[in-house]
């Protein structure tokens, strides 16, 4: 054998033994070209016994109850606060909202007056489905964080009350709404019936809306007062169609999902935020795909082995909408919860049967058991994202020179809770975060023999009991373009 072949040989075996046993101390991962880091768990494993706990109280029976509660309004339709004749019967929209109302103050009665119950009325102008100015109302039950200096931080979840029939602007004959979206509001006010027994840093708000059904328009005022008043909600959770629509014969519905989707270039992101994105690749890595990620691994956590959501990455199904979009418009992250198979017949339909299909929105097509481990998933996420640190601020990716390594920096995160940092990456290809590794003791920057162009990165802040925050991916400290073009300004915060 040649000389420089024995040596090739040589080398290429010495590259393969150096590179085993770079897998070998690193359990992480099974893949012999694993960079040499000491890599952690990925996913959240640590379990809080307190969110444990709570999971177990979420109450499927409950959740029928409330349900069933609604339906008795027979037409919960927003126009129907115009109709006097449903309003002096006990009927309609108004009879539900009163409804809501009692039922969030009774909630906060059992928890020693802990909730701030409220509504958001105003009168809706004249729209393509609203012919005359119509009052609408919100209402909402606030659990205010327990820690000062976390209690700005909001998590919110949200379904609709309103319901339709075949004719959007009917307000006398039955328009039911089990499942759309009697589901959701029965999973908004369970986490509140639930997690109202528990104290959290962050504030939680569980949401109703009207209007849905007319336009967003009670989503929309709502997200709106809350840009305008500054609140710094982080993660909007939007129920609609959570019930688990069964439908004799149909064996395509499967029970051990819900899915969850999120937009991927935000609603709100301006012509410079889509350049830079475009220039970064982050098109899979809004707050509200963030958020969506968080939802799976917090699911994985608390509800192993059993109910799993499944990640839709685009913003919504094919002509419909939903609430999360009204928020994401107004800068907020939020993803919509729906049923893996909608059954058409049973959404938007006059109770009738014809020709042997039974048409409308009943709560005999709704699996209560389904709807709570939608509920679950809510409550988890809601509970875990209230119980840990703010993501860190200001986290920046070096891209002021040419090196095939990666220096990440950041600020602390805000509000004190944070007692380490990790930095997360996957491939560019890849749907979920796959690789962790912790920062050292109260560092802000890490450099890391990984190279930027290959993989996502991002940062996210710990407490000592397991609590994760939201990752935040890194905005670039220096220019990301390419030499000869406009440059693409750094920003000031997440995308
Ligand atoms: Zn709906």
């Amino acid at each position: 054998m040649p000389n420089t072949a024995l040596q090739s040989l040589l080398f290429a075996s010495l590259m393969f033994c150096s590179a085993l046993s770079v897998a070998q101390q690193n359990p992480a991962s099974s893949d012999p070209k694993a960079v040499a880091v000491a890599e952690v768990g990925v996913e959240a494993n640590q379990p809080d016994p307190k969110i444990v706990e709570a999971l177990k109280e979420i109450s499927a029976q409950q959740i029928e109850a409330t349900i069933e509660k609604l339906v008795t309004f027979k037409n919960r339709s927003t126009l129907s606060s115009n109709d006097q004749e449903m309003i002096s019967q006990g009927l309609g929209v108004t009879a539900a909202a009163k409804w809501i109302q009692e039922t969030f103050e009774s909630y906060s009665k059992a928890c020693g007056g802990c909730l701030q119950v409220k509504t958001d009325s105003f009168v809706q102008p004249v729209a393509t489905r609203v012919p005359t100015p119509t009052p609408l109302t919100n209402v909402y039950a606030v659990l205010q964080g327990s820690d000062s200096q976390n209690a700005r931080r909001i998590y919110l979840v949200t379904g609709h009350y309103d319901s339709r029939n075949s004719d959007t602007l009917n307000t006398k004959d039955a328009a039911p709404g089990a499942n759309d979206d009697a589901s959701g509001t029965a999973v908004s006010l369970e986490c509140a019936r639930v997690l109202s027994k528990y104290k959290f840093p962050a504030t939680l708000i569980f949401l109703t809306v009207a209007g849905e059904e007319q336009g967003l328009d009670g989503a929309k005022h709502f997200a709106q007062m809350a840009r305008e008043q500054g609140w710094d909600i982080e993660g909007v959770l939007n129920n609609d169609i959570v019930g688990g629509n069964t439908t004799p014969g149909d064996t395509q519905q499967r029970k051990d999902t819900v899915r969850v989707f999120s937009e991927g270039v935000p609603a709100s992101a301006k012509p410079e935020d889509i350049t830079r994105t475009r220039n970064l690749g982050g098109e899979n890595d809004s707050s509200s795909r963030e958020l969506a990620r968080y939802i799976r691994s917090t699911t994985k956590e608390y509800l192993p082995g059993g109910f799993q959501p499944t990640l839709i990455f685009r913003r919504d199904r094919f002509l419909r909408g939903g609430d999360h979009t009204a928020f994401n418009e107004e800068g907020f992250a939020g993803v919509r919860f729906t049923e893996f198979r909608e059954d058409f017949h049973h959404q938007h339909q006059n109770v009738r049967v014809e020709n042997g299909i039974e048409y409308g929105d009943l709560p005999k097509f709704v699996d209560y058991q389904y709807v709570a481990n939608v509920a679950r998933t809510n409550a988890a996420t809601l509970a875990a994202l209230a119980s840990a640190p703010a993501s860190p601020a200001n986290v920046r990716i070096e891209t002021r020179g040419l090196t095939n390594d990666t220096t990440l920096t950041w600020e602390p995160s805000p509000g004190g809770l944070a007692k380490h940092y990790q930095v997360i990456w996957r491939d560019t290809d890849q749907p979920y975060w796959q690789h962790a590794m912790n920062a050292a003791d109260r560092a802000t920057s890490i450099t890391l023999p990984i190279s930027k162009d290959n993989v996502i990165f991002a940062i996210r802040a710990l407490d000592d009991e397991g609590h994760v925050s939201l990752p935040l991916v890194p905005h670039p400290s220096g220019r990301i373009d390419v030499p000869g073009r406009p440059p693409v300004a750094a920003p000031p915060s997440g995308m």
